[in-house]
């Protein structure tokens, strides 16, 4: 079943998990151990990055069969517009679709480290809009998701014109939106309202980072913004040495996100757990998604 046919007949929220593909030996060991581990999640599906170079046809189709062997039975491998010109993109997505994949979360990527301005290659996307558009006319089956920004992208001028460029993709055949993380609750809830009234009608997932540490937060703001709520930050400002406490803390607000996000009508959680298992497995934390997923 592919993402969207889940998303529209599960009698639950979805649980979805994002991997991303190891560089060197230490994160091929972390990977390891959680991608095992996470399959007593039972997650829904599981979704697999794309690092710079754009390639989905490398270390995310490996990583994304890799998944599949170990049990999880929908994987999403992401795919961008990086460094790809169109006759690579429909190299790299035909492979994906000929290896049985049948989701592919379609992105334009980010600029290279310490470039500011996306160029597109030579015969490539300027837009996610195009790869979607691109997808849909090459690969009619397969069941496409696209990015939203509850805080909105950094290069957009203000919200309501980043929505616009959301329809667009929307229009251009993606099925379902999964949100950048955020940690107010109402960045969501508001951004889900102004896309409805924008006309967009298809599910917007939240995406989570269940935090586990203040510099963990700091790393995430050098590549994407969100706010961070003034009562969480005081209190894992008090916990700065004890580390413990702050992951407690972190945990502790992810769960309460959570709940309260599945009660105001959400279709399900992907979270990014950054490859570690032992994150979702934090008792109140795995409590609350066994609750949404009514286990
Ligand atoms: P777009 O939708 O093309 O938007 C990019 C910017 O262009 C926005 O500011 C938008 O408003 C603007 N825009 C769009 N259309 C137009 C237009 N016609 N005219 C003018 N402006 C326009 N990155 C990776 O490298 N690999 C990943 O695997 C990955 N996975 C992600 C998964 C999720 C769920 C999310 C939320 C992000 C992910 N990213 C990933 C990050 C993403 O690639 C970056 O945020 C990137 O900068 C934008 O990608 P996009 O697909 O949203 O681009």
């Amino acid at each position: 079943m592919t993402v969207i046919q889940k998303l529209k007949t599960a009698k639950h929220p979805l649980i979805s998990v994002e991997f991303f593909p190891p560089k060197t030996g230490a994160a091929q060991d972390i990977f390891t151990k959680g991608a095992v581990e996470l399959t007593g999640l039972k997650s829904d599906f599981v979704s697999v990055t794309c690092g710079a170079g754009g390639s989905a046809a490398g270390p995310t189709l490996e990583i994304s069969k890799r998944l599949r062997g170990l049990g999880y039975d929908s994987v999403m491998p992401h795919c961008t517009c990086v460094g790809m010109s169109r006759a690579e993109l429909a190299r790299s997505t035909d492979e994906i679709a000929a290896q049985g994949f049948q989701n592919i979360m379609a992105l334009r990527g980010d600029p290279p480290r310490g470039e500011k301005l996306f160029k597109p290659a030579a015969d490539g996307f300027r837009y996610a809009a195009e790869l979607v558009s691109f997808l849909r006319e090459r690969h009619p089956k397969i069941c496409i998701g696209t990015a939203g920004y509850p805080e909105k992208h950094p290069e957009a001028p203000d919200l309501k014109t980043d929505i616009l460029h959301l329809k667009e993709k929307v229009n251009a055949g993606a099925d379902f939106i999964t949100t950048q993380l955020f940690l107010d609750n109402r960045a969501y809830f508001e951004f889900v309202e102004k896309c409805r009234a924008a006309g967009i009608t298809v599910p917007i997932v939240p995406g989570l980072l269940p935090v586990i540490s203040l510099e963990q937060i700091n790393r995430m703001r050098t590549f994407c913004d969100f706010h961070v709520p003034a009562e969480l930050l005081k209190n894992l400002e008090a916990a700065q040495n004890d580390p413990v406490q702050m992951e407690r803390t972190g945990l502790s607000w992810a769960s309460e996100q959570i709940s309260e996000l599945v009660e105001g009508g959400a279709p399900g959680i992907h979270l990014y757990l950054l490859n570690r298992a032992q994150t979702a497995f934090y008792p109140e934390l795995f409590a609350c998604l066994s609750r949404v997923r009514g286990r």
